[in-house]
């Protein structure tokens, strides 16, 4: 190894606990632990009470007939309807898309009922380094670490799903996060993929109905709705959905739109300015009419149109919970639960809608969801941002960090000289790179280019652009770690 660096996880794990921890017994006092509860029928508010009364918290909704519960092994289920109780399994906590994660980073969900605390130790002593990044809401935890240990990890019972991070999220960049739409009254978590669709009325498409509750007083009426009509037609392009007005909220199959400030009558209060933004409820049987469907946007946030908050892009991942679409572990997706500003529909999202709905024969051709959107149908205001003037070419640059050679890394020192190559079928025009722990320049060179970085105690997460002429960009990013 070079001078002054180690490979990180060596230290983490040779700084960290005692590693017998992740082998002792799983279930200390008297058994405890979370279970999946598969019941007959959705479970109301007096099966929970039940439950509740027998010694068990119900902790998650697992989107249907199912609840997560954290009790006693020997759980008295008599006459609750309770078909099976079972621990999860290590297997199923882990997404089948980590394989992709890049950079070896991760977002750890802990049940609800877990303790921060004990979720930072629960990954100390997992090997892994927690990361911070401002919009992380919920229960989920973004991690770095080396792919083996993940086992471990899935196997603690605190732990309720592991799914690849973005980039995004390791570079700092500003997401909306989504905490989850909401069902029956429970948490519903990252491990609910759909929880079913609206119901067919008729032999054509699935026909909706929505109506603007109430409004924000931060954008024009108009210009709100027209924004937001446009992210429910964005699903109905690649499944066979039809959007139409209502009279009134409390219409069956309605959409109710509402902004509202801290707690509204629902139980699920807002919380002023940032983190929750917005939550959506999940279509029937998890939601009774006419609370199902309906989108309800935080009010204290400032909203805009192009630019932070915007509208558009809040409703579209929105729209996805209020079709009955939970989250994505495709990091880039719409219904990735950390998206940023101008996200576009992914072979994911697709994927998913058609899962539910079926495709449309007039939709979009499927394998394309990657190149731009096509402009709204409808007359709206200013685009999405971040979408470059459109030029003929659309290839982005090859970028490869020869230095430091590992995407994490630990050192001493109070500064990196990351080196490395960039080309491009026209050319690069720059590299910029930027750190999450403060500061950020332009590299020199392009073909090959360096970039002393300055290093603050703790997590740099260094993040390097390459740019063409065209605004076409691709990034790498590399973890320091100063001691
Ligand atoms: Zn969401
Ligand atoms: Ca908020
Ligand atoms: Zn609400």
């Amino acid at each position: 190894m070079r001078r002054g660096f180690l490979i990180l996880f060596a230290a983490a794990m040779a700084g960290g606990q005692t590693q017998p921890e992740t082998e002792a017994p799983l279930r200390r006092a008297a058994q405890r632990g979370h279970y999946r509860l598969e019941l007959a029928q959705p479970p109301g508010p007096e099966i929970k009470a039940r439950l509740e009364a027998r010694g068990a918290r119900v902790t998650g909704s697992l989107a249907g007939a199912g609840l997560v519960v954290e009790a006693p092994e020997g759980l008295n289920l008599e006459g609750l309807g309770v078909r099976r109780m079972r621990p999860f399994r290590p297997a199923e906590k882990l997404s089948p898309t980590l394989a992709e994660a890049p950079d070896g980073a991760y977002l750890v969900e802990f049940h609800s009922d877990v303790a921060p605390e004990r979720a930072g130790q629960i990954l100390r002593e997992s090997g892994l380094l927690r990361l911070d990044h401002p919009d992380l809401v919920g229960c989920d935890f973004l991690a770095v670490g080396p792919r083996d240990r993940l086992d471990a990890l899935a196997a603690r019972d605190e732990v309720a799903y592991l799914f690849p991070a973005s980039s995004d999220l390791l570079t700092g960049t500003r997401l909306v996060g989504c905490a989850g739409a909401l069902g029956d009254g429970v948490p519903v978590g990252q491990y609910v993929k759909a929880s079913g669709a609206w119901p067919a009325n008729g032999a054509g498409p699935v026909e909706l109905r929505y109506v603007f509750t109430h409004l924000s007083a931060k954008l024009l009426a108009a210009t709100a709705e027209s924004e937001i009509v446009r992210a429910l037609d964005e699903w109905a392009r690649y499944a066979p959905l039809e959007f139409s007005p209502a009279a009134s909220a409390s219409e069956a199959r309605t959409i109710s739109i509402l902004f509202a400030s801290g707690a509204h009558g629902d139980g699920y209060p807002f919380d002023g300015p940032g983190k929750i933004l917005a939550h959506t409820f999940y279509p029937p049987p998890l939601n009774n009419e006419p609370l199902a469907g309906d989108m309800h946007l935080d009010a204290d946030e400032d909203w805009q149109i192009g630019r932070n908050v915007d509208m558009y892009t809040v409703a579209l991942h929105e729209a996805g919970h209020a079709l009955g679409l939970g989250h994505s572990d495709q990091p880039g997706s719409v219904m990735y639960p950390y998206y940023r500003l101008g996200a576009v529909m992914s072979d994911d999202d697709i994927a998913a809608i058609r899962a539910l709905y079926g495709s449309r024969d007039a939709a979009a051709p499927p394998s394309q969801p990657a190149s731009p959107p096509a402009q709204p149908k409808a007359p709206s205001p200013p685009q999405t941002p971040a979408k470059p003037v459109p030029a003929a070419d659309t290839t982005p640059p090859a970028l490869r960090v020869i230095y430091p050679a590992l995407s994490v890394v630990a050192t001493s020192s109070d500064r990196i000289t990351v080196r490395g190559s960039a080309s491009d079928n026209v050319a690069v025009e720059e590299v910029l790179w930027s750190n999450s722990a403060g500061g950020a320049g332009t590299a020199a060179g392009t073909s090959l280019w360096s970039a002393e970085i300055l290093l603050q105690k703790g997590t740099n997460t260094v993040m390097v652009r390459a740019y063409d002429a065209a605004g076409n960009s691709s990034w790498r990013a590399v973890t320091v770690v100063r001691r």
